[in-house]
């Protein structure tokens, strides 16, 4: 068993909390992702479990022991690095094979990991060729295929797909996707990019500032942010925003518009809302319609993408963005009736910053 347990963990660099009490808890052969905007405290935690960096405070555990005191190569983990850290000097077999003859591993037992490493990873024609001579994608798979030769408890990422391109980040995604699939080996994985984060993971782990701000499957942290950060967050484009107030007969008022709320919201234990509660609604582009009534707005950028179009546009002060997958030919300047699909709008308390549930 590979569980992996946060217990109120602390990091402090001199003056700055970077970690602030983490308690996570990760199950065997779970794919985690930590996600968040850069300086979090992301990389940060994944070196605590790595054991690169001390902890300030708290429990680590790894398969039930805890390893606040054991140091990297005897915690059984495997960690895969951004810049992928491969041996120059040495070639794939070697770098694939470095880890193993440190630990005296007979030769015949190392030439089987590699070669069952190398045939997973498609690097089988490229045993015998140096790092310089290997895509970016190439190395990529070198450094995974190192891990994956140790049979780890544990699998780290940190940003594996950062240094490639657009097209390569896409397809090693689905590739360590795959490869989990096969090995179900646990796995943490640390990017600052959201849609690897909702692609690949079993569970999410939203950070800021050094805290957990939501953990939940991809599609529920989605569906239901429970704060404007993970709102704003998860998504590309990102959830409108737009801070109003609530006005009589349950009436969502903000500047440009009303809307009125689902019937029954706030009731059923949920904080009231009251007349005049400061509240934020927010939206999804793709979740806009053309209508004869909602958010009139003047069309601001076009950006076709092909399958889908992006469009920019202003209400009053505000800037909101649509998602068409039909072609409507807008220009800029052209006024639009914009209306939110009312069965999936979300409302937050904008003082706390809270998700405030609405009956669906
Ligand atoms: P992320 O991976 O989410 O970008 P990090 O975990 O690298 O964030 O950093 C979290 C915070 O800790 C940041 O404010 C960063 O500046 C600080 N930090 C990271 N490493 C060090 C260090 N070695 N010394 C001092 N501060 C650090």
């Amino acid at each position: 068993m590979a569980q992996v347990t946060l217990r109120k963990v602390v990091k402090k660099y001199d003056e700055v909390l970077a970690v602030r009490g983490i308690d996570l808890d990760i199950s065997d052969k779970e794919f985690i992702v930590l996600v968040g905007p850069s300086g979090c405290g992301k990389s940060t935690t994944l070196r605590m479990i790595a054991g690169l960096e001390e902890i300030s405070g708290g429990d680590i555990a790894i398969g039930g022991h805890v390893v606040n005191d054991v140091p990297p190569k005897d915690r059984d983990i495997a960690m895969v690095f951004q810049n992928y850290a491969l041996y120059p000097h040495m070639n794939v077999y070697e770098n694939m094979s470095f880890g193993l003859k440190l630990k005296k591993t007979p030769k015949d037992v190392i030439d089987h990991k590699v070669g069952h490493a190398a045939g997973i990873l498609g690097l089988a024609p490229y045993l015998e060729r140096y790092p310089r001579q290997l895509s970016g994608g190439q190395r990529q798979r070198v450094a995974m295929g190192r891990a994956i030769v140790r049979d780890p408890q544990v699998f780290l990422f940190d940003e594996p797909l950062s240094n490639l391109d657009a097209k390569l980040r896409v397809q090693m995604r689905s590739e360590i996707r795959e490869l989990h699939q096969r090995l179900k080996t646990t796995t943490v994985y640390v990017t600052h990019d959201q849609i690897e984060a909702m692609t690949m993971a079993d569970k999410i782990v939203v950070m800021r500032e050094g805290r957990i701000s939501q953990v939940g499957a991809p599609l529920d942290l989605y569906d239901r942010p429970a704060n404007l950060f993970v709102a704003g967050f998860i998504g590309s484009p990102a959830m409108n925003l737009i801070e109003g107030e609530i006005g009589p007969g349950q009436v969502f008022k903000a500047e440009t518009f009303d809307l009125a709320l689902p019937t029954g919201a706030g009731r059923q234990g949920q904080p009231s809302l009251e007349l005049g509660r400061k509240v934020t609604l927010g939206f999804r582009p793709e979740h806009l319609q053309l209508a004869q009534t909602g958010i009139p707005a003047e069309v601001v950028v076009v950006e076709p993408t092909g399958s889908e179009t992006h469009v920019l546009a202003r209400t009053g002060k505000r800037e909101i963005v649509a998602v068409f997958r039909e072609r409507h030919g807008f220009k800029p300047g052209d006024k639009v009736m914009l209306a939110p699909d009312p069965a999936v709008i979300h409302l937050f308390d904008t003082q706390s910053a809270l998700r405030i549930d609405l009956p669906q």
